[in-house]
């Protein structure tokens, strides 16, 4: 699997393609060296971005917060087209053809300062398949409410930062122990989010059909695949609830999902080793509101 790169460029307007298999990072730079820089993973079915919107929105705020310089929504879409016209075939699945992705701003080197490219590389097979099969998810501490990080500037509640050492971490500590994915929990063991991806739920009550998710502006990631699925849903007649949740009301769901941009919609089958209600027909619909995002 190759991947294809497009560095941004204030000379070249459409980026220039560069080749993967060189070095193309300098060992001093500050995204390599200290995880300072931020970064987008999106999907692109039949070579096109999904939810490229909100995307862009969310990298412009997690630039901001890291006092990083954004290039312009034209600078990244024709970049973007640039990769996804040179890559390779992708991933075939019944959505269609599909890639992942990246885009990044790094901190740079000293001496150089930031710089910004986009990567394209058909998507993991094994990423693909948790769509189908669903995931095994371990609950575990945080070690801290987020939500208390949001009042400090400096420790870039939401931001999606390139320090992302913690969030594989925990994945392989959950493979060691057979599951797939995590969730992580406050101290007093409230929802927070999964390692990289959105915690959704629904349950029927007294015959209203409700979705939830943690609410999103505290201190974890505001998912876009979460908030394209809440427009969706609430178009259609859902009630829509954002939190607290506890582990209790993932137990008792219809149904919970670990959403992310290229996995999509992940079915959690099995909660700390117990099996939980899959709900396909809502995974189905839940879906159909990504369609055409
Ligand atoms: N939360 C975290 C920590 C993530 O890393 C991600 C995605 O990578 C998400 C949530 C889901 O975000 P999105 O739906 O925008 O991909």
């Amino acid at each position: 699997m190759s991947t294809t790169v497009v560095l941004l460029s204030d000379t070249n307007p459409a980026g220039v393609i560069a080749d993967a298999s060189a070095p193309l990072i300098n060992i001093e730079d500050q995204g390599l060296t200290r995880g300072d820089g931020v970064f987008e993973t999106m999907l692109a079915v039949n070579r096109s971005v999904r939810k490229i919107d909100a995307h862009l929105t969310r990298l412009a705020g997690s630039a901001r917060l890291l006092e990083l310089p954004m290039p312009s929504e034209k600078q990244w879409q024709d970049a973007i087209a640039t990769a996804l016209k040179e890559a390779e075939v992708g991933a075939r699945t019944p959505l269609g053809e599909e890639h992942t992705v990246k885009l990044i701003i790094s901190r740079g080197t000293v001496e150089e300062g930031p710089h910004s490219w986009v990567t394209v590389a058909p998507s993991s097979a094994k990423v693909l398949s948790q769509r189908e099969e669903g995931v095994k998810a371990m609950l575990l501490p945080r070690g801290h409410d987020p939500a208390e990080d949001s009042a400090y500037p400096w420790l870039l509640a939401g931001a999606k930062t390139l320090s992302y050492a913690v969030n594989m971490s925990v994945l392989r500590y959950v493979k060691s122990r057979g599951a797939d994915d995590a969730i992580w929990v406050t101290d007093e063991r409230r929802i927070l989010e999964g390692a990289t991806s959105s915690v959704i739920v629904a349950k029927t009550v007294n015959g209203v059909k409700t979705l939830y998710t943690p609410e999103p502006s505290h201190g974890i990631l505001p998912g876009t695949t979460q908030g394209t699925i809440f427009n969706g849903a609430r178009e259609n007649g859902w009630e829509l609830g954002f939190g607290p949740l506890y582990p209790q009301d993932l137990l008792e769901a219809d149904g919970v999902w670990l959403a992310s941009s290229v996995r999509l919609l992940a079915p959690v089958t099995h909660l700390n080793g117990t099996k939980i209600a899959v709900d396909a027909d809502t995974t189905y619909e839940l879906l159909g509101y990504l369609a055409n995002n």
